[in-house]
């Protein structure tokens, strides 16, 4: 084929793909364009996932008419106007691209009214094209509203996720925004319903406690507002409040980090945050955060890739350490400094409680309450003799073919998951009603999960219904996690929305990790011997749910060998 130049409409739809990469990469754009305007009250309102319907509508500076269609333009914008603004931009928006981007791949409408004039202005674009105009009333500000996105991309279509999916990342992006700035009152509506609203107050502790409910907000400490200094020659500010260790989660979705109040994924930044929290998190623990981080916007370049997500600094260490001292020396000076038993709790630490208690406790964990089923081949381990445990985290074992050692908590992972799942197939799981119901927070992306999903959990045993906003009533819990922190479960579990695998499995896989002993728990003679028989008996016992080793095996040959280069 000759070579070409793509007509308009091509290039278009090509660069849109760029900018919009599913209903909240919509969402975004609005926002800002809502908050670059000024705007001290944003809503947003989506219907199927955001495919159906986005709305967003402002109080912000509006377009003047007669610039509204020129806003469609490509490389539009009235953000920058030279190669210096380039160097220091202080608006979210500059490229001038979304709006046509959003134009090329759906029906769009806007009303609009700038302050000074007469009415509004309402436009209606089809394929990027204006196919209405007229001038009609609204107060102040802007309303887009966004139509059968994708219709005539089906490959992106295809691409999207379940309106369940498309909406917790919709709830994700507002709920980032209300939180860099608290001062803007937000409203999301999903498929008619609020999900979320900010009273706009200024303050974000009031941001934090819509989005992440009262719990988290009590466990947040501010950041004192002083500037860190981050080297000679540049200044950083950094603000915004970080949650004590305590309430840490087991996903990095909680860490919300901006760069002069626009969000980014920066991995320096992140990396700066868990540098603060050596130390005092669990392995595998991500902290609760929002920390904005001021500096001139010569120091840094946010034109990195169309979605602006990415971010680079003229002096990468000084932000680095800036960031990582602003929240350590917050961390250290605001939170009590707990006793060492209260370390071990607070931290999900390894407590090792009395020999007698732990007996009775793990037998009642570790006795199945089903026989196992009678066809499980006994033949894929073979009978293990008992030595003793190592570190309080391993058994070891002498097979006929060498020395076993075997993790106890990722082989009791094991051995329940098989029996969860087997439970669950015949609709034995063991129930546990709880005295009074408890109500349960979640976040608007944790909300949109878990309404789906409520029947999903019942088969496993827990009886949660709506309650109002964001907020749940359980009934009961599965007996296995009675005395389990159960809540954390149901919140790691609505949380790994990305995971991969069926609903069912990834319960059954939480639940057994959350009800199975830990590493650093004594176990008897008594309850190794029950755990390792237990493992005896299933048919894949090499590996547990997460797909990790339960055990390793030193055979006498490589003992020999071993012992024979000494
Ligand atoms: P950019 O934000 O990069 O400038 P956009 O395509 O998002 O590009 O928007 C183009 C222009 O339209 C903006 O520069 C702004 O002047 C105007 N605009 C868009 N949305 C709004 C809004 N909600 N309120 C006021 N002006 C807006
Ligand atoms: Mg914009």
């Amino acid at each position: 084929m000759a070579i070409r130049v793509l007509e308009p409409q091509v290039v278009s739809r090509i660069a849109a793909g760029e900018v919009v990469e599913r209903p909240a990469s919509v969402v975004k754009e609005l926002v800002e364009n809502s908050l670059d305007a000024g705007a001290s009250q944003i809503s947003v309102e989506v219907r199927g996932g955001g495919v159906s319907l986005i709305r967003v509508m402002d109080n912000g500076s509006g377009i003047p008419a007669a610039d509204v269609e020129l806003a469609f333009d490509r490389y539009a914008t009235s953000k920058i106007g030279s190669l210096d603004d380039l160097e220091s931009i202080s608006s979210l928006g500059f490229r001038g691209e979304a709006l046509p981007s959003i134009a090329a791949v759906a029906q769009v409408d806007i009303v609009t009214r700038a302050a000074g004039e007469p009415a509004g202005t309402y436009l209606s674009l089809q394929d990027g094209e204006v196919v209405n105009r007229e001038s009609q009333g609204r107060s102040q500000g802007t309303t887009v509203t966004v139509k059968n996105l994708f219709r005539k991309v089906p490959a992106r279509l295809k691409f999207l996720k379940s309106p369940v999916t498309e909406n917790s990342h919709i709830a994700n992006v507002v709920s980032r925004y209300a939180l860099a700035f608290p001062g803007v009152k937000f409203t999301l509506f999903i498929d008619g319903r609020a999900s979320l609203r900010t009273p706009g107050s200024g303050r974000l502790i009031d941001s934090i406690i819509e989005v992440y409910g009262l719990e988290v907000a009590r466990n947040m400490l501010e950041i004192e507002d002083r500037g860190w200094e981050g080297g000679a020659a540049s200044s950083v500010l950094v603000t915004g409040m970080v949650g004590s260790p305590a309430i840490s989660r087991s996903n990095r979705d909680y860490l919300s980090l901006f760069v002069n109040r626009r969000w980014t994924n920066s991995r320096l930044l992140a990396w700066a945050v868990a540098e603060a929290y050596h130390g005092l998190l669990m392995p595998g623990k991500h902290p609760v955060a929002v920390i904005n981080i001021s500096l001139s916007p010569k120091e840094v370049d946010i034109n990195i890739h169309p979605t602006k997500s990415e971010v680079k600094f003229q002096n990468e260490h000084a932000v680095f350490s800036a960031v990582q001292k602003a929240v350590r020396q917050t961390l250290i000076r605001l939170m009590p400094v707990p006793k060492i038993e209260e370390v071990a709790t607070a931290y999900g630490a390894p407590s090792v409680p009395r020999q007698g208690l732990v007996s009775a406790q793990a037998e009642r964990i570790l006795t199945p309450s089903l026989p196992l089923a009678p066809q499980t081949p006994a033949v894929t381990l073979p009978a293990l003799r008992i030595l003793g445990q190592l570190s309080s985290s391993y058994i070891i074992a002498e097979g006929p073919d060498g020395l076993y050692l075997i993790d106890q908590h990722a082989a009791h992972e094991r051995i329940l998951f098989e029996r969860l799942q087997d439970q669950r197939s015949r609709q034995e799981i063991e129930v546990q009603g709880l005295l009074q119901p408890v109500t349960f927070e979640v976040s608007p992306k944790q909300e949109e999960v878990l309404k789906s999903r409520c029947q999903d959990l019942a088969e496993f045993g827990f009886s949660i219904e709506p309650f109002g906003e964001r907020t749940f009533l359980v009934r009961a819990v599965p007996a296995l996690l009675a005395n389990k922190d159960w809540a954390e479960m149901v919140r790691e579990l609505l949380d790994s929305l990305g995971g991969k695998g069926d609903w069912g499995e990834r319960i059954a896989i939480s639940m057994a990790c959350h009800g199975a002993v830990k590493a650093g728990q004594v176990l008897t003679d008594d309850e190794m011997r029950q755990l390792v028989r237990q493992l005896e008996q299933i048919a894949t016992p090499h590996t547990c749910p997460h797909g990790r080793p339960t055990m390793v095996r030193l055979s006498l040959g490589q003992l020999g060998s071993e012992f024979g280069r000494r």
